[in-house]
């Protein structure tokens, strides 16, 4: 994989993240009166500008760890220094952190073993885990090869990526559908028809167990021919995961340049900033790394660390 590839995945998934923070939580009407039109700070955090949150900090961290390879003790040992230590932070300090991902350090602060840390509740299907998971789908379609959605191994190891602290299957399978579709992108596939190929192959998969199969029906909408169909009005950007991976789809089908499909994901209010990383991170592959607006990439927060960080990922591979 190339750098600009991996620089083109992590940068595309900070600078949608960064666009969001200053607008996090607020409603859609209000947006549609006062819309996010260009990076700017302040706001819900009141942070400057360049600054990104936890969807970064949490997917830098992974992708540091992957480094090395697959390491669950490590991730989490990683997180835990965020949430602690304001790790892998724009501005050394730690903001955004979900409840369910709190509840998952805590217990592995307390020497749980990490792939018994995440919540398995119905209601611990926030989008903590799918906002971070996309390294995991660099590596794979690295080290499984671009063939990894056909791979019960690779779901194994996004499983458990997310289950650190995002257990249930809802949130499992979601992540799941993001890395499939995420690699047709790495491999070049960049149409509609190529995105559908994605999330049937994960669907394919989940379909032949019992064990994801009763949980598939509540993935009906994310089908690229019913995403298209889908009105503005008919999509949400709660923090539910599975309203995250259908806004990001939604945002990416809709539009042909990384510009308007990160503005239009963030002015979806609510969670503006995981939004606009999960779509983010695949815009930016599909329209790669010099995709990403220059006015808006320069002002991002310790970007030089960030490419120095996707420059040993890559020669890692
Ligand atoms: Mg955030």
């Amino acid at each position: 994989m190339t750098l600009e590839t991996v620089k083109g995945a992590i940068l595309g998934l900070v600078t949608g993240d960064a666009l969001g923070v200053p607008v996090e939580f607020i409603d859609r009407d209000k947006l549609e009166k006062s819309p996010v039109t260009d990076m700017q700070a302040y706001g819900t955090h009141h942070q400057p500008a360049e600054t990104w949150s936890d969807d970064s900090s949490m997917a830098l961290c992974l992708l540091e760890s992957l480094i090395s390879g697959i390491d669950y003790a490590d991730m989490m040992a990683r997180f835990l220094r965020w949430a602690k230590e304001g790790y892998m932070t724009a501005h050394d300090k730690t903001f955004g952190m979900g409840r369910t991902t709190l509840k998952a350090l805590g217990k592995f602060a307390h020497h749980t073993p990490p792939l018994e840390c995440g919540g398995t509740g119905t209601y611990d299907n926030g989008n903590g885990s799918l906002m971070r998971i996309l390294p995991v789908a660099l590596y794979l379609h690295s080290i499984i090869g671009q063939e990894f959605p056909q791979s019960p191994e690779a779901y194994q190891i996004i499983h458990n990526a997310s289950a650190l602290t995002h257990a249930h299957p809802i949130s499992l399978i979601a992540c799941g559908i993001y890395c499939a579709a995420a690699n047709e992108l790495l491999c070049g596939r960049n149409t509609s028809a190529d995105i559908q190929n994605g999330i049937a192959a994960a669907k394919a998969f989940y379909r032949s167990s019992s064990e994801w199969s009763t949980f598939l029906d509540q993935f009906r909408r994310v089908e690229v021919d019913v995403l298209q169909s889908l009105t503005r009005n008919e999509i949400s950007s709660s923090g539910y995961v599975l309203h995250t991976l259908e806004a990001a789809l939604w945002c990416l089908l809709h539009h042909n340049d990384y510009r308007s499909c990160l503005l239009e994901a963030v002015n979806l209010g609510k969670d503006t900033d995981t939004v606009g990383a999960v779509a983010g991170g695949l815009a930016g592959i599909q329209y790669s790394f010099h995709g990403i607006p220059a006015d808006w990439l320069d002002v991002i927060a310790k970007r030089m660390e960030i490419e120095l960080l996707c420059q040993v990922f890559a020669q890692s591979l």
